[in-house]
């Protein structure tokens, strides 16, 4: 199936075309492993997780996902400083060495991020990879001294700066975000890795070692300049080292179109002759009372919050889903508990089909399973509407009970349930807990008797023994020692 997608460098809805036949190749901006990350970042990766399950359930194709580790940035040097009160016993005493710790802060919140996520339904399994930006240092600086030879970087300071002014003479500094001329300071720079549009100005390729920071060697126009990368490079290096430019589909949060997508557009066609993606596709705020979740307004949960609050992951994960992703989603625990209900409706309709069908599920199709398929997988593919395929999902079951169906149509519904979950993976398929088969003595009678008729090869016998248990409501399943009974 085709699928569509909100393009922000368009601004315009787009059919999906991958650059090679069945095979998509994704880039998501990962998080920056300063502290336990909060449910608002949860939702920028529960949205790139259900789009690659999407482009693989739906689309069918095959997916390279890789989302990257942000582990050296203006926040991870700060928390990890010598003496930063963020400092916790599990990341073992504190070393003379500024590299070693931040190497030991950032492992420490990103194996716990690695955690939270997997909570969430979003496995390690699901990656093609998870890069450390640390890791890429030397792709980095090798794409900091082409934008160089360009002509496009200068030094200042012990520090490379990107030149807006003369990229601006070759190509547009403003794709994904409209970029006001006035705005533009021509000759200021900024090395904060985050900053306003109304501050457009050179922005930091490569930072100078500060008293204390930790720093790198790096060789730039015959100087070596000790020092670290700036934020936006790090993932221009990583997606041109691991994926390759350009690759098919880029997510991230709203707030990082300006500056971080937009200076790696910048960077990437500067150094490497080729912008990173042709699709931009971005997430919109998880938000509290109409203000964006955040560490710094401190209105903000971690996944460990809401479980210490006896919330279950698996809702957490249903609330992100089933609001669409280009849609802002205001969090409250009503919202929650109104979503784990929707939740258990479906999976109350799954135990209902699992009983009818007798464990069975089939991937053949009926045309009853056809017709609710392509209902809810059109609204998938189209820019991932969770809400009306949930619509197009709960009006199915309003108007047809699990119990309606039989064993064929149920098993082949339920093969369509499981393909749904392949994308949502929030419901189970076996039989409804606690509830065990009531079989009457006459039918344990029944069949004892075709049990031993079947031993004697008695087969007629037991053949009309089968039929009398049919009439019965009950099947018989045969196995080498022995045999049992399900509901018809
Ligand atoms: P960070 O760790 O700050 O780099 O953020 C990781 C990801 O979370 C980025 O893609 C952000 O855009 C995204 N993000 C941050 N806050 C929110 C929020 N309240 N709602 C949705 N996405 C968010
Ligand atoms: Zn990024």
């Amino acid at each position: 199936m085709t699928i569509s997608l909100y393009n922000t460098l368009t601004r315009s809805l787009e059919e999906f075309v991958p650059l090679h036949e069945g095979r998509v190749a994704m880039y998501s901006c990962g998080p920056t492993v300063y502290n336990y990350a909060h449910i608002g970042n949860m939702r920028a990766f529960l949205f790139s997780d259900l789009l690659h399950r999407v482009l693989r359930v739906v689309g069918a194709y095959d997916v390279r996902w890789v989302m990257n580790i942000t582990d050296i940035d203006d926040k991870t040097i700060r928390d990890s400083s010598k003496g930063a009160s963020t400092w916790r016993t599990e990341m073992g005493a504190q070393s003379e060495d500024a590299v070693e710790n931040l190497r030991r802060f950032t492992e420490f919140y990103a194996d716990e991020f690695l955690q939270d996520i997997a909570t969430l339904g979003i496995k390690r399994e699901n990656f093609y990879k998870v890069p450390y930006a640390t890791h890429y240092m030397a792709s980095m600086q090798h794409l900091i001294r082409r934008i160089g030879e360009k002509g496009i970087a200068y030094e200042r300071g012990g520090s490379v700066y990107f030149n807006v002014a003369e990229w601006r003479k070759i190509d547009t500094y403003g794709k994904l975000f409209k970029i006001d001329a006035e705005n533009f300071q021509e000759g200021v720079r900024i090395d904060a890795d985050e900053y306003d549009r109304e501050s457009v100005s050179d922005f930091v390729l490569w930072k100078a070692q500060k008293d204390g920071e930790p720093a790198w060697d790096f060789e730039f126009e015959g100087k070596n300049l000790s020092g670290r990368p700036g934020w936006h490079i790090e993932c221009s290096a990583m997606e041109q080292d691991i994926l390759g430019l350009p690759f098919d589909i880029h997510t991230g949060g709203v707030d990082l179109c300006f500056p971080h997508h937009e200076d790696e557009i910048a960077q990437s066609k500067a150094g490497y002759g080729v912008e990173p993606t042709r699709y931009w596709v971005h997430n919109e705020f998880l938000e509290v009372e109409g203000q964006k979740m955040s560490k710094s307004l401190g209105n903000f949960y971690t996944v460990r919050d809401l479980l210490q609050k006896g919330i279950d992951a698996l809702d957490i994960r249903w609330l992100m889903l089933s609001a669409q992703y280009s849609s802002r989603l205001n969090f409250t625990f009503a919202g929650l508990e109104a979503g784990r209900k929707a939740r258990l409706r479906v999976q109350d309709y799954i135990f209902g089909l699992w009983e009818k069908a007798g464990a069975q599920i089939h991937s053949t199709r009926t045309e009853t399973t056809n017709t609710l398929r392509s209902a809810v997988f059109s609204e998938l593919a189209n820019n991932l509407n969770t809400p009306k395929a949930f619509a197009e999902l709960f009006t199915f079951m309003n108007r047809n009970a699990a119990s309606a169906f039989d064993a064929a149509e149920a098993s082949s519904l339920l093969g369509f349930f499981q393909e749904l979950n392949n994308i949502f993976d929030v419901w189970k398929f076996e039989a409804r807990p606690g509830e065990t088969l009531q079989i009457p003595d006459a039918v344990k009678a029944l069949a004892e008797e075709r049990w031993k008729a079947r031993t004697m090869k008695n087969f007629a016998e037991s053949d009309r023994l089968r039929g009398e248990l049919a009439a019965h409501g009950f099947t018989v399943k045969d196995s080498k020692d022995g045999y049992t009974l399900e509901k018809a």
